[in-house]
């Protein structure tokens, strides 16, 4: 079996966990390979210490699984089935009486928890599989790392063709609808979360939402996009000026860059996350708009586009090898300008690799 299945079957074994249950998505496309979105309909995954693993999924989807190179057990199940049944007698006929299970704590819902407890009476205690999942997964192989590196090349691409079509009048929405059609005239299918185009006023929100406000000179516009390929997510921001700015929107421009670029510099494996945010942070607080910068530094990247770590100033967690992660410092003062800059990057050996190229000097589009 692959390293991942006996990485976690040794932690179990370790635990005394009888299974591991997945629903979530992702978790599922980590293990399996089969990426598919069930939507109320139930998708799991079922994984022992010993034994070989079980899928659940749609009877429907079983093709899809065997062609998405799964070569274990799969329990299909029809729209007027109930898959619990089945998933009682597979694993009772493994003959183990199980009374410890680890489940997605942040993700399985209420019905799903009563339906395990229904079906297995002797278990009595749950644990949290992403203790373990977001750990296997935060350190990504050669081939992940490819997937990302060509997720990123997308994301570039895409803060280009939205600075080429920034034009005097045109909304926000005219211009994401821009960026995407080119993208997926290209082929791509999926972002990794709803593009954001903002301008004027909006950039000043962290979490904004593009609408109908038009281009205006003197407007910074802030792309915070991603792309997602082969199921691996990308994810930049860039804040571009659309003719002259003025001092202040420049003040506010350096400061976030030089914050970015110090904690860059202080990413090598051994740093704690927390010396990393606070790099950024401290950069910011000097130059006066602390208050101004209310989010954590970054988040793990991969299969989702916000997975652990995250690079808060409290988290003492030290980067290793492997990582992936974002850099995403930001100043919003209301009224004024909002600037984030963030890049994707890759913990090499003596540093970081960043992932996402296109250029940060402020960019004035006339
Ligand atoms: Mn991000
Ligand atoms: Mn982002």
């Amino acid at each position: 079996m692959e390293n991942k299945f006996k990485q976690i079957g040794n932690w179990m074994a370790e635990q005394e966990i009888g299974f591991t249950f997945l629903t979530s998505t992702d978790n599922i496309f980590y293990f399996s390979g089969f990426y598919s979105d069930p939507h109320e309909r139930l998708l799991a995954l079922i994984l022992f210490p010993q034994d070989e693993p079980i899928l659940i999924c749609p009877a429907m989807e079983k093709n899809d699984a065997k062609n998405a190179g799964w070569k274990y057990e799969i329990i299909g199940y029809s729209d007027i089935e109930n898959p619990w049944d089945a998933i009682q007698k597979k694993v009772a006929a493994k003959g183990q009486k199980i009374t410890k299970a680890a489940v997605e704590k942040d993700h399985m819902n209420v019905s799903r928890y009563e339906a395990l407890r229904s079906s297995f009476p002797s278990l009595k205690l749950f644990t949290s599989a992403e203790e373990k999942i977001n750990r296997l997964r935060m350190i990504k192989t050669e081939k992940e790392l490819s997937i990302i590196r060509e997720a990123c090349k997308w994301a570039d691409y895409a803060i280009e063709v939205g600075c080429s079509e920034i034009a005097e009048g045109k909304t926000e929405m005219q211009i994401l609808a821009a960026v995407e059609y080119e993208l997926k005239k290209k082929g791509i299918a999926k972002m990794s979360f709803s593009t954001m185009v903002l301008t004027g006023k909006n950039g000043a929100s962290p979490h904004g939402n593009p609408g109908d406000t038009p281009i205006q000179k003197g407007d910074f516009v802030l792309f915070d996009l991603g792309v997602v390929v082969d199921g691996y997510c990308s994810d930049i921001t860039r804040t571009v000026a659309y003719g002259e700015v003025n001092e202040k929107q420049k003040e506010i421009y350096d400061t976030v860059l030089n914050a970015q670029l110090a904690a860059i510099s202080a990413s090598k494996p051994g740093a704690a996350c927390s010396s990393i945010d606070l790099a950024a942070r401290n950069t910011i607080r000097d130059a006066g708009y602390g208050e101004y910068f209310p989010h954590r530094l970054g988040h793990g990247l991969g299969l989702s586009v916000h997975e652990f770590p995250s690079l808060t100033e409290t988290n003492s967690l030290k980067l290793q090898e492997g990582m992936v992660f974002t850099i995403e410092p930001g100043i919003y003062v209301p009224d004024i300008a909002g600037v984030r800059i963030e890049d994707d990057v890759y913990v090499a050996k003596d540093g970081v690799e960043i992932l996402t190229n296109f250029p940060k000097d402020l960019h004035i589009i006339k």
